[in-house]
């Protein structure tokens, strides 16, 4: 938490970074008492943590109830695709060369368990114990050399996003595939900020619905997906919807 409070302070300012563990502190109690005091509603599918409500993630510019497991730090992201990896996708059964971006630590047990696929976990940052130091944008591999490319919520943070997707359509074999997504916004076109936008996390970009299209005119055929869980199924887990994209290399 102090390492928390520190790196706020430093991006926001000591009042700011202040209030801003208030508002933690005070949303947090009463989930802490309830998940002590009530019977287990939810269920986070990553860790097997059963509890009446997961943490809101507040953060400057952000509030999302209900968000994070106390656990093992799962969003709603995490579990909804840890589900999907593992009854859709059957990611045990895969087998190749894997390059994963900014690796989930909530996931880390099913790539673990992919026996048959070889994986390279890379970031710009060597907190996430990556594999790997590389930026999307230059990438340290020949041409067509990997089957499955994992990328979540990266692109939003790269200053040259055209130059990130030319570089994982050059990667990519001709039958692999790229699983990506960068965040529902609502909105229709993507705004670009020219700089890190530190009230976005240090995002360089919002993306709209146009998302879709910035990939397709970089050269990749792209499917819209969803989680494909039902309505009980994102209750118990504590899931929001969210829309990600399977794309091959266009013809
Ligand atoms: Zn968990």
């Amino acid at each position: 938490m102090f390492s928390w409070y520190r790196a706020q302070a430093k991006l926001h300012g000591t009042i700011a970074a202040t209030r801003l563990l208030a508002r933690v502190i005070r949303y947090r109690l009463p989930v802490v008492i309830s998940n002590d005091l009530l019977p287990a509603t939810l269920e986070c599918p990553c860790c097997g943590w059963q509890g009446r409500r997961f943490l809101d993630y507040i953060e400057i510019g952000y509030h999302i109830p209900n968000a994070a497991c106390p656990q093992c730090d799962s969003h709603s992201r995490h579990r909804a695709f840890y589900l999907w990896l593992k009854n859709e996708f059957r990611l045990d059964e895969k087998k190749g060369r894997a390059l994963i971006f900014a690796p989930e630590r909530a996931l880390a047990p099913l790539w673990d368990a992919a026996r048959e696929l070889k994986i390279f976990k890379t970031d710009l940052h060597a907190e996430r114990g990556v594999d790997l130091l590389s930026d999307v944008a230059q990438l340290p591999f020949a041409d067509q050399s990997v089957s499955l490319i994992w990328c979540h919520h990266v692109l939003e943070q790269v200053p040259d996003d055209q130059a990130a997707m030319g570089e994982l359509l050059r990667v990519l074999e001709s039958d692999g595939e790229l699983i990506i997504s960068a965040g529902s916004t609502g909105r229709e076109t993507t705004e670009e900020f020219g700089t890190a936008n530190q009230m976005f996390s240090g995002n360089q970009r919002v993306y709209g619905d146009d998302f879709s299209d910035r990939l397709r005119a970089a050269g990749f055929n792209v499917s819209a997906q969803t989680y494909n869980l039902t309505a009980d199924e994102l209750k118990r887990f504590g899931i929001y919807p969210e829309t990600f994209y399977r794309c091959t290399k266009a013809a």
